[in-house]
Order: structure tokens, then sequence, then C-alpha cells
């Protein structure tokens, strides 16, 4: 449920009804509004006496929250979440819409430092490239691992753009937060749950990956583990799910950029590079995400895609991604946005 406060409540009629909702085992989530402060109430609620904390100074009135997700729906914060990104703080989830791209992989420090420096002529935001990489086969390229991390340190010294990296492990969570700006939960992790958990105790913004054959429901939920765990800085990637459809390495589901908007106020960005698997559809897919409303795109990019060590195909060139910035800027701006 939530515990709606009036405009003018005070702060000590906010902690007081913190306190009651504790008292009754409840655990409390506190949104402070531009007009008011809503109280989320997660936990069973059988023994509760709504009366009681219906009577309560400052208290407007209490609403039940429909959605199985709670602290991530728009039933309880219906402004959009804005997370800051990287030490420039660009607010993603705002009105410009922030373009991450970067290689799959790190490789080597050339490749990696080289497509920093294009990324970020480019106008992108941040750099994303993979250290440990989740791959299907146990004999592909599993990533430099922390080679990898201080090779993004680099960028990131080198560029000033916000810098992201897939993490695969609890145990690599310390050292992934050591050196990179966001850290990414990918498809194939977005139900493990120990590793959501972990996520919610960093002070770092998570991305958070829709699984590939994950239902919105579920996708919501998966980061409701993240925020309910204490970390409330979650980005959602739509990356395309897995059907059977061949031409596509999956099917990218713009639909569902609309559709979170309106159950979530936590920020979408759009992955069209996992999305589609073929370079050849990624500025279209681009172009027609930030159509969609999405806040932002992960763009796998590389300066040789025919020689990738991971994901060549899907990956568009520098120069691609140039051209593709001044296509994103111009629909941006036909929706009232900037990029
Ligand atoms: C990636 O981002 O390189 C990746 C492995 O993506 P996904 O988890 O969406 O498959
Ligand atoms: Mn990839």
């Amino acid at each position: 449920m939530i515990v709606i406060m009036k405009p003018g409540a005070s702060e000590q009629d906010v902690c007081h009804v913190v306190e009651l909702v504790k008292d009754y085992g409840l655990k409390e989530h506190v949104i402070v509004g531009t007009n008011r402060t809503v109280i989320a109430c997660l936990g069973d609620k059988r023994n509760v006496d709504k009366g009681a904390i219906e009577n309560a100074a400052g208290v407007e009135r209490i609403v039940p929250i429909l959605a199985p997700y709670k602290i991530a729906s728009r039933e309880v914060k219906k402004e959009y979440t804005q997370i800051k990104i990287g030490d420039k703080g660009f607010p993603l989830g705002g009105k410009k819409v922030g373009v991450i791209a970067g290689p799959c992989s790190v490789e080597n420090e050339t490749q990696l430092l080289q497509t920093a420096d294009k990324v970020a002529a480019a106008g992108c935001i941040g750099l994303r490239a993979g250290a440990f990489k989740p791959r299907t086969s146990p004999y592909s390229f599993q990533g430099l691992g922390v080679e990898g991390l201080k090779i993004l340190g680099k960028a990131k010294e080198q560029t000033g753009l916000a810098v992201i990296t897939e993490v695969v492990a609890v145990e690599h969570i310390e050292i992934v937060a050591e050196y990179v700006d966001i850290l990414q939960i990918g498809a194939r992790n977005m139900q493990h749950y120990p590793l959501l958990e972990a996520l919610g105790k960093i002070k770092k913004p998570v991305l958070l990956k829709r699984g590939m054959s994950a239902q919105l429901d579920e996708f919501l939920l998966a980061a409701e583990y993240i925020i309910n765990a204490g970390n409330s800085q979650v980005i959602l990637c739509e990356r395309g799910i897995r059907t059977f459809e061949e031409y596509v390495r999956n099917t990218l589901a713009l639909a569902m950029v609309p559709e979170l908007k309106e159950k979530t106020h936590l920020p979408v960005v759009v992955d069209p590079s996992h999305g589609t698997g073929h370079a050849h559809l990624v500025p279209a897919m681009c172009r027609a995400a930030v159509a969609a409303g999405a806040d932002g795109l992960l763009i796998e990019c590389h300066p040789d895609p025919e020689h990738a060590l991971s994901d060549g195909a899907q990956s568009i060139t520098p120069q691609a991604l140039a051209e593709l910035m001044q296509q994103i800027k111009a629909i941006a701006k036909a929706i009232g946005r900037d990029a």
C-alpha cells in the first residue's frame, strides 16, 4: 500500500508514519516528490490498522499498489526517475536521450582507447564494453577480466565518458564497481536473484537487461529485487527476445518501451545491436527506439567489425555511429527531446 502525505506534511509527520509502519512489521520506502511525499509500505499487511495510519498527522489517504512490482511502479511514483550518469552527471531519464556505445568486448588497449575517442567525438554520454563476457560457448573469447577493467578505467580517464560493463558473478562486483560507473546485468542473469540483491547493496547505477524470454512483469520484478535491496538507480534495457523468427538474432520488442514508460518511472534504454544481430538493421531500430520514447540507446560499435572477437556482425563502425547520431538528434527534436 502507499501512504500519501498531504502537500504540506512536515518531516516530523513523515517520520511518525514511518515509525508506525515499522511497528506493523512493514518495510517503508519514502519517495519525496516535488509536490508531496509518499511512503510505499511493503510486507504482510493483514495486521495493519489502516485507520490508525490514516488518522496520523499529515496523512491524506492510503491506496493499495495493484502491480506485483511495488517501488518500481508508477503507482508509487508518477514522476520519471532521472539517474545521474558518470562524473559529468548526465541525467538519464530526462529530456535528453543518452547514447552509450562501444565494442562488445574489451579486446586490447589500442582497440578500446581508439573506439572511446570516436564514441566521445560522436557525442555519446557513455562507453560500454565487456570485460567479463557471458558467452554461449565455453570455447568463445571470455573477455580480459580484470585487465579489461583496467583498460576501461583508462578510457574513462582519457575521455570523461561514463563507463559501463557487465558483471556476471557476485564475487566480481567489488572490483567491477572500482573501475566503472554503471554495472550491467546481462539478459542471461536477469533472474540471477543473488546477483540482483548484491547489486542492490552498491551505490552505483545498474543497467538491467531484459531476459530473453522474460515478460514485462518478470522484468520489473527483477528491477524490484535491486531496488528492494537498497539501490533505486536501476536503468532498464530492452534487448530483444527469443522468438521463432530467424532473420534476426532476437526480436526487438519496441512496444515494450511505451508500455514500460506507462508502468514504471525507471529510465528505459534500447539495445538494437543484440536486438537484431545485424549491423545494417541497427540504425533503423535506433531511430525507431527514440521515436518510441526510449531514454537512451546502447549500441555496439567496433573500429573493425570483421575482426571483432565477439558480436562483430551486429557492430556498427565509428563512422556509422557518427552519422547515426545526427539522425537520432533529428528524431529526438521532432518529439520534443534532445540528444
Ligand atoms: C552484451 O551486452 O554484450 C550482452 C552479452 O548482451 P545480452 O546480455 O543482452 O545478451
Ligand atoms: Mn555483445
